[in-house]
């Protein structure tokens, strides 16, 4: 079984690193804007795609449209953490795993208590005023009818989120080289690779156990040591369990 050579790995490394996709985020309801059937395919506003009303020249031309548009397609407040999120802050906690890299900008793995997050497009988590850079949560966000304003200066607040046209932080970058180039083992679920900079990080990886775990074949399996052709969630599942009477998850890996 597949599975069972995962477990093997992860059960001898204590120096794992995730690397995921919106793979993992569609397992808790919240749609990949980048794939066939996500957002981007959706033509609701006539004027405007969704990538230009992502973009970083029109947060600031048209901030309320952005807003509009931002608030209804890119935030998923109700979203909890599924067994992947799970299974990844468990091993965290653990000592197996060094970091998580992700491309998400919904915090679920800070919500399932996964601490070393490398959130390469940032988060909807945070948010700041332009002018004097005070910070705001999501719920501030949320709550605003309008524009969302500084309390202090009446500035705009932004999402801390990579916009269209807007470069990724060089620290978050580097941290994550860093942990890829370092790691034991990388796996990498939930994501086709090929979204900027997933293909580019990986290469960083110096290791020979290369893991992805993603429902369909990217261009990287024939480089994998282990390709697993499955739901990320359902996979990490499997490694991780649900104890019902201790009301905990537990680790299979040594059973
Ligand atoms: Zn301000």
């Amino acid at each position: 079984m597949l599975v069972d050579e995962l477990k093997n790995i992860i059960d001898k490394s204590n120096n794992i690193v995730f690397f995921g996709g919106a793979g993992i985020s569609t397992e808790s309801g919240i749609p990949d804007f980048r794939s066939g059937n996500g957002l981007y395919n959706l033509v609701e506003n006539k004027k405007y795609s969704p990538e230009e009303m992502l973009s970083h020249n029109f947060f600031y031309s048209h901030t309320k449209d952005f807003y509009d548009f931002y608030k209804e397609k890119m935030i998923y407040p109700k979203a909890k953490p599924n067994a992947a999120h799970i299974a990844l802050a468990r091993l965290e906690e653990m000592g197996k795993l060094k970091a998580v890299i992700t491309q998400n900008i919904d915090g679920l793995h800070q919500a399932a208590g996964s601490k070393n997050v490398f959130e390469l497009h940032g988060s909807v988590h945070r948010n700041y005023c332009i002018s004097c850079n005070t910070f705001q949560d999501l719920d501030f966000i949320i709550k605003c009818k309008d524009t969302p304003k500084c309390p202090n200066c009446g500035g705009i607040v932004k999402p801390d989120v990579v916009l269209y046209g807007e470069g990724l932080d060089k620290d978050i970058i580097s941290g994550a080289v860093n942990a890829i180039a370092n790691a034991e083992v990388l796996i990498i679920g939930g994501t086709s690779l090929v979204v900027y900079p997933a293909a580019a990080l990986i290469r960083y990886y110096q290791g020979n156990k290369l893991i992805l775990i993603n429902k369909s074949a990217t261009q990287y399996d024939d480089k994998a040591n282990l390709v697993i052709n499955d739901s990320i969630g359902k996979v990490m599942n499997e490694i991780m369990t649900f104890d019902s009477n201790e009301k905990t998850w537990k680790t299979l890996l040594n059973l």
